[in-house]
């Protein structure tokens, strides 16, 4: 998963869902997890914009470029909140074991 580009350059209240043009956007605070090298590494309660009408999520420019800013600092593990332990499937793996039984 990684951080979508996609920015909001005009006012909240004038903004429309770039995926399906609904104006019924509302704040809200979202969790998001993407690589970052060969980390995997998640950030809690990033202010997003949250189309009501297909759920789509959206970063407003500010947001984007403290995202850039935190990516450019390589996330240092001193200033984790927490750490959690993520487990990892194969994708073929899992589909042949499924296969074979
Ligand atoms: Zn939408």
């Amino acid at each position: 998963m990684s951080i979508q580009p996609t920015t909001f350059t005009e006012d909240q209240s004038g903004a429309v869902c770039p995926s399906c043009g609904s104006s019924d956007i509302g704040m809200a605070r979202v969790r998001s997890a993407f690589f970052h090298d060969d980390r995997l590494v998640v950030i809690e309660e990033i202010p997003a914009l949250v189309c009501a009408s297909c759920n789509d999520q959206f970063y407003d420019d500010r947001t984007v470029v403290a995202l850039d800013l935190l990516r450019g600092e390589g996330f240092p593990s001193e200033n984790a909140r927490s750490e959690i332990r993520v487990p990892v499937f194969s994708f073929p793996n899992a589909v042949a074991v499924e296969a074979d039984e």
